[in-house]
């Protein structure tokens, strides 16, 4: 028989541990739901653009019923728990029905903190919480003209502009002399109580509330200070408090909400809790984001695979108002040992503030133009060293070369057919359309539901953009440490640590030994962990051919028609007229559709049939040529120019020293696709400045380069030092190149490698410790003695053989 779960609290972070439950454990428990509200489960977050017009109830509606009775879950709908009988294991609601657990869930959320003024308990006085106060709401609105808000924070505003929308004249009062002064410093507070003054909200600041006056009926409220504003409807948005009163009168465990350690346990071990109503070390949180977090512990811990822990989360702050942007997150106040950073365009109605201490990011206020959010936010949760890039952060990430970050306007006006995922072919109006109808609200769910972001990840920052702008609040804030793929729990660095530290030798072991929660895991984590395998124990390690892409198994580049390209290893960019000849011979044998000049000076043949391919490669290979690994994740090209042999400005032989290069680092398989580039002069004509790793030759030696690309995203490097020999370039371009491959995570160029970790990171790895880089360096060349073996010999002596073979034809 299986266990049974009750849930009580059918909001948000119940329900989405119910959902992430579902996804791991899809049949271990018998589940019952008590909602006290009379609805299936919906997007609180989204009452503020219900009640301000912009949504309609449906349009909210997460889990209609329907889901429920799917997912063979009882659902008590409009029914308050009111007791829990833990030692019979029994939780009883108002009209008597009971429900035995051996596992209970507590999700009972917050409720409204009303001021116990005189007059607070009138007809006409609310809190806003839920969809019946948004229609009492909607319902004053259509009779009444006057309404108050008493709180200027983030819902009182939403709530405010909401009513304003309705046709109702809104006065604000705010206690303090700021707006949302917990999430806004003064100045961006001025900004923002300008704009909505500038809308039409009455706001009044240092207001007390004395009173509220009327006979049955509120008619007006009192100030301290003896002014009286006329109101029909009064809404308190003064705080939330943990909704904690079920918990106390059982006995569980409660400070200011019910304390949980890490695995979402109270006191009582048979009793989880998630969302508002907790407090985990010391903390209480009112966004999503954290709750989200906490639901996926708890589910993971309910369905026994007990892994991962709930550390706490930051939150950063959005307003729902249309038309008013502001983003806040982490400690914008700053104090002595921090310094500010601030930029301020009166004019423009634009305001950052950046507070940093020891050169990391600890906090961000955004008012008017807040498009580098995401970015900022990443900064602080990743403790990004910024002295690098410190004169520019203000400017935001756009001015470091890569805009991959949007803006929510910008994203708003796009039309639905413009395209975002480049590498995936995925337009605006697709991610929306799958936003709404499946109800995504993470990045993960987005690239899972619509491949969008999910291979180069340059357009992350725009889907994060998008999604924020589509559902709002903070969905778009990924956990704090983000697991690799769905089938496990595991981030990338701690895979890659534990791989090291448990001599893990196969995808099968790591698999096993960190508890994939499915069988043979997914197309995302299988060629990481093949890849994560393959760097760390490159003699040892067992290759699995079938974890990796299709380019990478046919060691070619499959095109639209089916059909593959095949670009032969041209050293440095030269070539003779004997690989001349056999490339021509191969066309012409083949007859091959297209003969290009890449991008990367190498020359391609296009339009070949997947048998052909080794005995193509066969020809290549006795012509004395090899694969230039154009389709994988490895060393593609080195790019040079004719350097000093025949340029009048050259000050370096560039072509050898590309050409030595690519001979050094050919067959090295890398997190992503990795370019180099050598130019003899600072004119830099084989454009090394957005090249991975690029080489500028310069009277006095050699400038490094690192972490370019020219890609969707164009971004150019960033310097790493000079040094003036040629074995120093090499022993730098092969402890780079070792130190990406050893810390970035699958599929990340160096160029957001760079970004997350910061130059400073590398610097002090390859630049600052002189014996580091030796031993990375050494352990690039002995990395080296397994990779370089030509792929496309092996096959043309008949390895991998049924890879290039047609399927077989039955009764032919
Ligand atoms: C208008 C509004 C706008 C918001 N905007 C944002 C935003 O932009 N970004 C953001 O991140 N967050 C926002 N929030 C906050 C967000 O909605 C909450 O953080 C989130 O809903 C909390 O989830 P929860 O499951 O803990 O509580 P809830 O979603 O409140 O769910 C608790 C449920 O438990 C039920 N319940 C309580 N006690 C019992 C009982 N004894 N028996 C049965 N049922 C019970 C309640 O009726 C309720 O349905 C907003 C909230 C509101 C009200
Ligand atoms: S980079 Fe300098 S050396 Fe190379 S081709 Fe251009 S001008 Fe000549």
């Amino acid at each position: 028989m299986k266990e049974k779960l009750v849930l009580i609290g059918n909001g948000m972070a119940g329900v989405r541990t119910l959902e992430e439950l579902l996804k791991v454990a899809p049949d271990l428990y018998d589940i019952t739901v008590f909602g006290a509200e009379p609805y299936g489960n919906y997007n609180r977050i989204m009452l503020s653009p219900v009640l301000a017009g912009e949504k309609t109830i449906d349009e909210i509606m997460l889990n209609d019923e329907q889901w429920y009775i799917d997912n063979h879950i009882t659902l008590h709908k409009g029914k308050e728990v009111i007791n829990i009988d833990r030692s019979a294991q029994k939780v009883i609601a108002s009209d008597g029905t009971k429900a035995s657990y051996d596992r209970l869930l507590m999700a009972t959320g917050s409720t409204p903190f009303i001021i116990p003024c005189p007059g607070h308990e009138l007809e006409g006085v609310i809190g806003f919480r839920d969809i019946h106060d948004v229609d009492k709401m909607l319902e004053a609105a259509k009779q009444h003209q006057h309404a108050v808000v008493i709180g200027g924070g983030l819902l009182g505003l939403e709530a405010a502009n909401g009513l304003m929308q309705q046709g109702m004249k809104v006065t604000v009062l705010h206690l303090m002399d700021t707006l949302m002064e917990r999430q806004l410093d003064s100045v961006a507070g001025k900004m923002l109580r300008k704009s909505l003054e500038d809308r039409g909200l009455e706001i009044l600041m240092q207001a007390s509330t004395k009173e509220i006056k009327g006979q049955d009926h509120v008619q007006s409220v009192l100030l301290e200070d003896g002014r009286e504003i006329p109101a029909e409807l009064v809404v308190m948005a003064v705080g939330i408090r943990p909704n904690i009163a079920l918990a106390e009168k059982v006995g569980i465990h409660c400070e200011r909400g019910i304390v949980v350690n890490d695995t979402m346990q109270t006191f009582d071990p048979k009793v989880y809790a998630v969302g508002e109503c907790v407090q985990h070390r010391g903390q209480v949180y009112g966004l999503v984001a954290p709750l989200f977090e906490m639901g996926k512990v708890c589910a993971n811990h309910l369905a026994k695979m007990g892994i991962g822990r709930y550390e706490g989360s930051m939150t950063s702050t959005k307003l729902k108002v249309t038309g008013i942007d502001l983003f806040s997150a982490g400690d914008f106040t700053g104090g002595e040992d921090t310094e500010e950073l601030v930029f301020q365009d009166a004019s423009r109605g634009v305001y950052r503030k950046l507070v940093v201490q020891d050169n990391k990011l600890k906090g961000a206020v955004m008012y008017g133009d807040t498009i580098d959010g995401s970015w900022y936010f990443d900064l602080m949760r990743d403790a990004t060293d910024i002295s690098d890039f410190r004169e520019n952060i203000l400017f935001g990430q756009a001015h470091l070369g890569d805009s991959g970050h949007g803006d929510e306007n910008r994203i708003a006006m796009m039309a639905d057919s413009a395209e975002i995922c480049g590498c995936n072919g995925v337009c605006k109006g697709d991610i929306v359309k799958a936003i709404t109808d499946k109800k995504l609200f993470t990045l993960e769910d987005v690239r899972a539901h619509t491949k969008a972001s999910s291979s180069c990840g340059s357009c992350t920052g725009l889907v994060e953009s998008l999604l924020a702008h589509t559902v709002g609040g903070d969905y778009s804030v990924a956990p704090h440490l983000k697991p690799l793929c769905a089938c496990t729990e595991h981030t990338h660095d701690e895979i890659r640590a534990t791989i090291k530290e448990k001599e893990l030798k196969s995808i099968r072991s790591v698999m096993d030994f960190m508890e994939w929660k499915t069988p043979d895991g997914c197309s995302k984590c299988r060629p990481a962990l093949n890849y994560y395998v393959m760097c760390a124990w490159p003699d040892a390690g067992s290759d699995d051919g079938q974890s990796r892409f299709i380019n990478e198994r046919a060691h070619a580049n499959i095109q639209k028609d089916a059909t593959y390209s095949v670009i032969p290893r041209m050293w440095g960019g030269g070539t003779t007229p004997e690989e001349l000849r056999a490339i021509a011979d191969v066309a012409e044998k083949f007859n091959v559709k297209t003969v290009h000049v890449t991008g990367g000076q190498r020359i391609a043949l296009y339009g070949l049939k997947k048998h052909e391919l080794p005995v193509i490669w066969n020809d290549l290979n006795q012509a004395g040529m090899v694969s230039g690994h154009a389709y994988g994740k490895a060393l593609r090209t080195v790019k040079t120019c004719v350097g000093k042999e025949w340029c009048r400005f050259g000050t370096q032989d560039s072509t050898q020293l590309g050409i030595e290069l690519e001979k050094m680092t050919w067959g090295s398989w890398t997190p992503h696709k990795y370019k180099m580039a050598a130019s003899g002069c600072p004119r830099n004509c084989a454009e090394a400045t957005i090249k991975d790793f690029g080489v500028v030759c310069v009277d006095s030696g050699y400038e490094l380069h690192v972490g370019g690309n020219g890609g969707i995203k164009v971004r150019a490097t960033d310097f790493l030092c000079a040094v003036s020999t040629e074995e120093e370039v090499l022993e730098y371009a092969a402890a780079f190149m070792q130190v990406y491959r050893e810390q970035a995570h699958y599929l990340e160029r160096t160029a957001p490698w760079i970004e997350r970790v910061g130059l400073a990171h590398v610097k002090e790895q390859i630049v600052d410790d002189a014996d580091n880089r030796v031993a990375l360096a050494e352990r690039f060349h002995f990395s080296q003695k397994f990779a370089q073996d030509d792929p496309w010999q092996q096959r043309a002596q008949g390895a991998e053989k049924h890879e290039f073979e047609p399927l077989k034809q039955l009764n032919a």
